[in-house]
């Protein structure tokens, strides 16, 4: 049978906007010893913004702009929304064929019978491209267009205003680590864990790598502590299956991850957490 107490700290978390969705995952909440975030959609907002394009061999900004868009057209990755955002015109699917998208690593089309490719160093690395390695503030889209390095787009996401309160309150709760898992790059992620306050991050990252992450930081661990995954379930639903307590941001998280997640924030804040945290714990001290 489940103590009543716990029902008290589950009605006690809902009231806060986070769900938890059983008893068992209150308790493994309590003991709560490392804590891995996604970053974008979890730590940053996932709105990101085209702040600057740099053209090579000859390209133009328009067309790297328009061929851009258009192979990403049928993406929902934030980078794709963010530069159709920027393209602003409307796009004829007619015109893109062979559409192909590589996960953690971007996309592939032809437009009008020109072959476009938009992606990190890593898709430009599986295709042999020579390209510039840039160290921006922003996450890089590189273009190729019929085979030539055309250039890039820098894409910005900003971090979401109580990210750093969720990591200091981590810390006083005790956490004793406090990590990052991302696809994106090292220098992205580097200023982010920076800004933030993590004890650390893992990027270039690809789905199936942050699974490995999560396996690797359980030998940090005692076997009666837990591990807690916060993802916004874009490319992360398997870490948060993996994980001992799966947490999902609620709003703007997929349903896949709300489905697969043991706790859902509502609100999206990476704040909840440490809340979420100290309600199991004086659950626990009511309860036994
Ligand atoms: P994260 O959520 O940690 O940023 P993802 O797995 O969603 O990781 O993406 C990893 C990286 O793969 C992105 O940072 C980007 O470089 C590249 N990428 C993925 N999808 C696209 C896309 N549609 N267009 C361009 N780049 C992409
Ligand atoms: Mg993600």
């Amino acid at each position: 049978s489940i103590p009543l107490g716990y029902f008290g700290g589950i009605g006690r978390a809902a009231r806060d906007g986070i769900l938890v969705k059983g008893s068992n995952f209150l308790d493994a909440l309590s003991r709560a010893a490392i804590v891995a975030f996604d970053k974008t959609g979890t730590l940053t907002k996932g709105v990101f913004k085209v702040t600057k394009i740099e053209t090579r061999n000859g390209f133009s900004e328009d067309e790297i702009l328009r061929f851009a868009a258009l192979a990403e057209a049928h993406s929902n990755h934030p980078i794709a929304k963010a530069i159709r955002e920027a393209y602003g015109e409307e796009i004829n699917e007619a015109e893109i064929k062979e559409y192909e998208e590589i996960a953690g690593h971007g996309v592939r089309a032809k437009i009008d019978g020109v072959e476009v490719m938009v992606g990190n160093d890593r898709l430009l690395h599986r295709f042999n491209i020579e390209h510039d390695t840039c160290r921006v503030k922003g996450t890089v889209a590189h273009v190729v267009i019929n085979g030539k390095y055309a250039g890039y787009i820098i894409i910005s996401d900003e971090i979401k205003d109580d990210a750093p309160l969720a990591v200091k309150e981590l810390k006083r709760l005790g956490i004793k680590k406090v990590v990052m898992v991302t696809g994106d790059n090292r220098d992205v992620a580097e200023e982010i864990a920076r800004q933030i306050g993590l004890d650390g991050f893992y990027a270039e990252l690809l789905p199936e790598d942050k699974v490995k992450v999560i396996e690797e930081l359980e030998k940090e661990k005692a076997p009666n502590e837990k591990i807690v995954f916060v993802g916004d379930g874009i490319n992360d639903a398997p870490v948060l299956a993996r994980a001992d307590v799966g947490v999902a941001m609620g709003a703007l998280g997929s349903d896949a991850a709300i489905e697969t997640a043991d706790v859902v924030i509502m609100d999206d804040k990476p704040s909840k957490l440490p809340r979420g945290i100290r309600i199991a714990r004086k659950t626990q001290r009511i309860v036994w």
